[in-house]
């Protein structure tokens, strides 16, 4: 049986028709951007991370480029961010105009470690990005310790639980997207920053609308970034099943453990005291390329997300020099996200380990 490699659609089957009722207050309403339900939205969202502030913008990308504008990255500073991630959480940093330094990351977590960032710190460094990349947990508390803001790039961490915190809660400013197939999925873009700062909080607010707080006059150059009411409106009548969804990916991940997937696969090392809700379950091979090819002749769903990290992508090698990552370059050789969502079955995980096995049929 051939087992998807996610499926946003399944856990949505059930709340149908609360998503066409949301989606009709809208339109009934005639509100469609930065509305009643953006407005609920920000403050449930706030509450479910943990964070005082929520506010919505376009998507997860631009998150993160608001965000360190609002922390005031600009022309002339660093900003250290893993090359091991999606393509986003670098390109973000050279749209706010400053300059992304590339760290490595353990290939057993995926996640930056402190001794990572410390080595990439220059005179310049004006706050570092870290990414819980597949919903584990980067170390926040250790990395503000080196005396840096961190942004937390929680784009695949909405649901994940860690010791400090949610991801978005923990250092001064985080950001999400809502991109459909991320762990909490609008039906187009979106994304929000989070923060506890009260004062950041009210930069961000006024930097997502062109630098303006009243639409007559303007204060800074900002951004047209923001969330329409019809993916707010979803997002609510998704908002409180998260959690649930959450348990389901990570309880999924013990599932591949116990039915042996080690034996063929590095299974994903969770941050010590995290609850990882997996965006992707994401295995190491040496032979990942004919592993790939292996379970997708048995219809198993999988594929390779960062084979090319990002600091080798042409557009980001004027940013990253000679520097050399070797835990980077052995994620990125050796990674294999195979299936997982909030639907997924045990047996379904049986079936994808078997797949693994030499001789599977
Ligand atoms: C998806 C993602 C983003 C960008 O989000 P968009 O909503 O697609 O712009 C940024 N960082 C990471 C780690 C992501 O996975």
């Amino acid at each position: 049986m051939a087992v998807p490699l996610f499926d946003p659609s399944t856990p949505l089957q059930p709340l149908r028709d609360e998503l066409h009722a949301a989606v009709a207050r809208v339109l009934d309403g005639g509100a469609f951007v930065l509305g009643p339900e953006v407005a609920a939205f920000e403050e449930e969202f706030a509450r479910a991370v943990g964070a005082r502030h929520a506010i919505g913008v376009a998507n997860g990308t631009e998150a993160i480029t608001v965000a360190l504008r609002g922390l005031g990255v600009g022309p002339g500073d660093d900003v250290v961010v893993p090359s091991f991630t999606f393509y986003a959480s670098a390109e973000a940093i050279v749209n706010a105009g400053a300059r992304p330094v590339f760290c490595d990351v353990d290939p057993r977590t995926y996640v930056a470690t402190a001794d990572h960032v410390r080595a990439a710190l220059t005179p310049a460094t004006k706050a570092v990005v870290l990414v819980h990349l597949f919903g584990n947990v980067a170390p926040v508390r250790e990395v503000e310790a080196l005396g840096l803001p961190v942004l937390e790039d929680a784009a695949q961490a909405a649901g994940t639980t860690g010791p400090d915190g949610a991801p978005g809660a923990i250092g001064t400013v985080g950001t999400f997207s809502f991109y459909p197939s991320k762990n909490l999925g609008a039906f187009g873009d979106g994304g929000a920053i989070t923060t506890s700062d009260d004062e950041l909080a009210e930069t961000i607010r006024v930097l997502r609308f062109h630098g303006s707080r009243d639409k007559v006059g303007y204060e800074r150059v900002g951004f047209n970034s923001r969330l329409d009411e019809v993916q707010a409106a979803v997002l609510r009548v998704q908002l409180p099943h998260l959690p649930a969804w959450a348990a389901h990916r990570a309880q999924a991940g013990r599932w591949y453990a116990e039915a042996g997937l080690d034996a063929h696969a590095a299974l994903p090392d969770p941050t010590p005291g995290a609850t990882p809700a997996w965006h992707l379950f994401v295995v190491r091979a040496p032979d990942s390329d004919r592993m790939a090819q292996r379970l997708a002749e048995a219809g198993i769903g999988c594929r390779p997300y960062y084979r090319v990290p990002v600091h080798r992508q042409p557009p980001m090698r004027e940013f990253a020099g000679g520097v050399e990552l070797p835990g980077t370059e052995e994620a990125a050789r050796a990674h294999l996200a195979i299936p997982i969502s909030a639907a997924i079955t045990r047996e379904q995980v049986g079936e994808v380990v078997a797949a693994f096995a030499p001789h599977a049929g």
